[in-house]
């Protein structure tokens, strides 16, 4: 357990924020003493944050007196630090603190294993779509006109926009005759006729498999079928997918409402997918519409990508063994969110986070197992930063549970080779 004093000192803080603000510690400073490291910080950081309070990270100094300061620390030897202070607090500021402070102390200390899924993280497609903003922002320099999310991660808009990306929800927010990237998910030929009116220079990050999924709608709608697609209303993969042919298209969102669902010709229908799907819950609603509809033809090999099914796959195996599952991931992120479902599907609790500052203490109390693992838009060194985190409130041990290799790499659009 932490052993250090974690009651509440006066103490002067060279540097602390604006008073009624928490400084949450990188770091404790005593005088002519080595800096102990906060590696939780972030995750005591969250807890502050969730309780209304705002904060700032930097050194925390715990030597000198200021009767106007608040002050906590503890240290767990060998671990690392937690520490915050806030200068001038409210009631409600300081009970935050405690709160918080109180809310990671109860989980520390504990020794932990994490079981790390693999293949986890970025996919072929997502690494092509960022490579895309970055090789344009190097070659042309800011601003890059993007149209929508490059891919569903907060963190990845972020590090791009820092670099001069700008992101866009239409084509009439970007100059005429600018340079336009078109997202991973792909878009609709409406959104091509607009780009062209424009006279926009378009270069299409749009995954792979997401246009192989967009030409088997083209030929299925070709060959005169009404084609289903199962899929997520309000996506952008599938607004863009449905935009191939309105009118011959029909969304199926769940097994009920593919009994629902009505078609022209039932001697005419075809099926296709969204790429992120659950690859159970896709199976379920594709076998109530070839009960319904036994000519039902589907796409030549599954349009549930490969990464997505292989991060399925992989977490299904380490969430069996797991007392919790965390998924790095943004809420809009599809294939982040089907993880958290397959993990519960498999018996564990599951929380999707976007980062190491959304870990919730109280997810932690008596788990010894932690399963972890990252949608294919999340980037690697978010989970690296879950792990120090972790091992910030006690030791812990990583496991890899790889159920399979990726190599697969797509290449670049021409103009950018
Ligand atoms: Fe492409 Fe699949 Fe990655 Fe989406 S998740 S970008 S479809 S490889």
């Amino acid at each position: 357990m932490f052993t250090a004093a974690q009651s509440i000192i006066a103490a002067n803080h060279p540097g602390l924020p604006d008073p009624g603000v928490v400084l949450v510690a990188d770091s404790l400073l005593w005088p002519h003493q080595p800096a102990v490291a906060c590696p939780a910080v972030a995750i005591l950081d969250g807890e502050v944050r969730r309780r209304g309070v705002r904060t700032v990270r930097g050194h925390l100094h715990v030597d000198t007196e200021d009767h106007e300061a608040v002050s906590l620390r503890a240290v767990l030897p060998g671990i690392g630090g937690l520490g915050a202070a806030v200068t001038r607090p409210t009631p409600r500021v300081t009970e935050a603190v405690c709160g918080a402070m109180a809310a990671c102390l109860a989980v520390a200390g504990v020794s932990r294993r994490i079981l790390l899924a693999a293949p986890r993280s970025f996919c072929a497609g997502v690494e092509r779509a960022i490579e895309v903003v970055e090789r344009l922002l190097n070659q042309r320099g800011g601003p890059v006109y993007v149209r929508k999310q490059i891919v569903h991660n907060a963190h990845v808009v972020a590090d791009l926009q820092a670099r001069g990306a700008v992101f866009v929800d239409e084509l009439n927010e970007v100059p005429r005759g600018a340079t336009v990237v078109f997202s991973a998910h792909g878009v609709s030929p409406a959104v091509r006729a607009a780009a062209r009116l424009r006279n926009l220079q378009v270069v299409d990050a749009t995954c792979p498999l997401v246009t192989k999924v967009h030409s088997e709608a083209r030929r299925f709608v070709e060959r005169g079928d009404t084609v289903i697609l199962v899929g997520h209303a309000g996506h952008e993969e599938v607004e863009g997918t449905l935009g191939e042919a309105p009118e011959r298209m029909i969304l199926v969102q769940s097994v009920e409402e593919a009994r629902r669902v009505r078609v022209a010709d039932p001697k005419r229908v075809s099926y296709l997918t969204q790429t992120t799907l659950s690859v159970e819950e896709t199976a379920e609603v594709v076998a109530v519409l070839r009960g319904r509809f036994p000519a039902l033809r589907g796409p030549g090999s599954e349009d549930i990508c490969y990464a997505t099914s292989n991060r399925q796959d992989a977490l299904r195996d380490v969430a069996a063994a797991s007392d919790l599952v965390l998924v790095i991931g943004s809420p809009n992120s599809s294939n982040s969110i089907r993880l958290v479902e397959a993990a519960r599907r498999a018996g564990a609790a599951a929380h999707l986070i976007d980062d190491t500052g959304d870990i919730q203490p109280l997810w932690l109390t008596e788990v010894r197992t932690i399963g972890l693992t990252a949608g294919a838009s999340a980037p690697p060194r978010l989970v690296s930063a879950v792990i120090e985190a972790l091992g910030g409130l006690g030791p812990v041990t990583v496991e890899e549970r790889e159920t399979t290799r990726e190599t697969l790499r797509f290449t670049l659009p021409s103009t950018l080779r």
